[in-house]
């Protein structure tokens, strides 16, 4: 086996493990998503939780005022009874009517803040609501994740023992430029090379389709590592490639 074969092995093996291994993602993905959605919910929830604590406060704070007042009208009331003179009387009851207009402003904020405390319970209800579905979904996404990891999981220990095998006979230096290359381009990690005309030996590569020098093909077709000049792919020679260059290459 040349280097570049050797490299192509490994390249196919990785190649099955990331498709095997990109359902187990999309899995993962989707239970991050219910994560964030859930602690997002959840401080919803708390936010409303201290809003209605405030106003529950305020209103009861506004009832406190209103007894306050009716108790002060009502000795206004009492006063007014036993007033000696009109004066007096006239008096009392400028002070009874303005204490009445301040007893109805009071009142008017605590409707209103009453109003506020059952549109907030509301909220709450609904956001508990959304907190247990989406619970469900996190649950469902968790069950779904741990499956598709055991379904993968032997053919994964597998696949992983074999590259092992096949890395192994690969120089370091060049795996881990073919590691760099499947991170930043996937499977356009090694390409192979389609021959356009092959009395003038020109070729392209297959991965990015740009024409590439016939330095690139000589190289190529005495066993040379060798990357695609314009994308840095590494090249190799697939089936289609080898029979039409022919008999005449020097492989
Ligand atoms: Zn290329």
């Amino acid at each position: 086996m040349s280097q570049i074969e050797k490299l192509l092995a490994v390249y196919k093996i990785e190649r099955q493990l990331r498709g095997l291994q990109s359902r187990l993602r999309t899995a993962e993905r989707f239970l991050q998503e219910q994560e964030r959605q859930l602690t997002g919910l959840g401080s919803q929830r708390e936010s409303l939780e201290s809003q209605l604590r405030q106003l529950e406060a305020s209103a009861r704070e506004r009832e406190g005022e209103m007894a306050l007042l009716d108790e002060r009208i009502e000795k206004l009331r009492q006063q007014m009874n036993t007033a000696s003179t009109n004066k007096e009387y006239q008096a009392l009851l400028v002070e009874v009517n303005g204490q009445k207009v301040e007893r109805g402003r009071v009142e008017e904020d605590a409707l209103e803040l009453l109003e506020k405390v059952e549109q907030v319970k509301a909220e709450l209800d609904s956001a508990h609501q959304q907190h247990t579905e989406r619970e469900k979904i996190r649950d469902v996404a968790e069950t779904d994740r741990a499956q598709r990891r055991d379904e993968i999981k032997d053919r994964v220990t597998e696949l992983e023992a074999e590259r092992a095998r096949v890395a192994a006979e690969v120089d370091a230096k060049t795996l881990a430029t073919l590691e760099k290359l499947l991170e930043e381009r996937d499977e356009d990690a090694m390409a192979s090379i389609e021959v356009l005309d092959k009395r003038r030996h020109e070729i392209s590569c297959t991965g990015c389709m740009m024409t590439l020098p016939v330095e690139l093909l000589n190289s190529l077709l005495s066993g040379v590592l060798t990357n695609c000049s314009n994308c840095g792919c590494f090249l190799y020679l697939d089936e289609e490639a080898t029979a039409r260059l022919g008999a005449g290459s020097k492989r």
